[in-house]
């Protein structure tokens, strides 16, 4: 079952990061969609369903997670090198292939880690709980590319959808780098202190990317600090090494 998810991420490595002629996001897709047909012997059942309702809201945990370990005071000043890359590619649109090899072994360990924690569980929970997460991930992967490129074509009932995630995720790269940790579902920062909105929890679940169709959130400080941005990367980056706290320079 996992085979079919990690060599779509070997794919991936190997088209996005090596080659570079076909597209990480239509990899991704498809190892999503042989994930599906592995499964289709359990369809539909409550609790493949259930499973699966878990594995999204714990895929909304993870990215919470994951954001905030990397603002662990250890971490931090070295991640800011790593959002000073995603500033720049949203102004040039430049996507390194490196980006693509990182983000696929990444995934290929985090994938392997998870297979091992639910060894224990029946199939059928395994394998809701992996497509939730699963599809977490593809769905996540797009809506990443869709906020970190310049332009990304989305149909116009979406538009302020759109807004809405680039809002969110740009604060946390923009505006305060302790804020906006889970790009995925507001929930947790909100739970855990590190959501800014004066709105939180009003739809908020940790069902991922629900809250961004129903919560507005404002753009315009994001535009602005774009603009910054763009007048000078390396002062902008100055100012943001300067909020972090620099007795933990290590
Ligand atoms: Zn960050």
């Amino acid at each position: 079952m996992i085979i079919p998810i990690l060599v779509a991420c070997a794919v991936s490595a190997y088209s996005g990061g090596l080659v570079g002629g076909i597209p990480y996001d239509v990899v991704m897709m498809h190892g999503l969609l042989l994930y599906l047909q592995s499964v289709a012997d359990l369809w539909p059942t409550p609790v493949l369903g259930l499973g699966c309702l878990i594995g999204l809201c714990l895929a909304s945990l993870e990215r919470f997670c994951i954001g905030r370990f990397f603002h662990l005071p250890r971490f931090e000043r070295k991640h800011e090198e790593y959002h000073q890359i995603l500033r720049m590619r949203k102004v040039t649109g430049n996507f390194s292939s490196k980006d693509h090899l990182t983000e696929s072994v990444t995934y290929a360990m985090l994938f392997v880690v998870l297979s091992i924690a639910m060894i224990p569980l029946e199939r059928q929970w395994k394998e809701g709980i992996w497509l939730g997460l699963l599809l977490e991930h593809a769905i996540g992967q797009q809506l990443r590319l869709v906020v970190q490129l310049p332009y990304r074509y989305l149909p116009e009932f979406l538009h302020a959808f759109h807004q809405n995630i680039e809002a969110y995720y740009w604060h946390h790269v923009l505006i305060d780098s302790h804020a906006c940790c889970g790009f995925s579902s507001p929930f947790w920062d909100s739970c855990f202190g590190s959501n800014p909105f004066p709105q939180r929890f009003r739809w908020s679940t940790p069902l991922p990317f629900v809250d961004f169709f129903f919560i507005r959130y404002d753009w315009e400080p994001i535009r602005e600090q774009l603009a910054s941005f763009r007048v000078d990367p390396d002062a902008f980056k100055t100012r943001m090494l300067e909020k972090i706290d620099p007795a933990v320079d290590i």
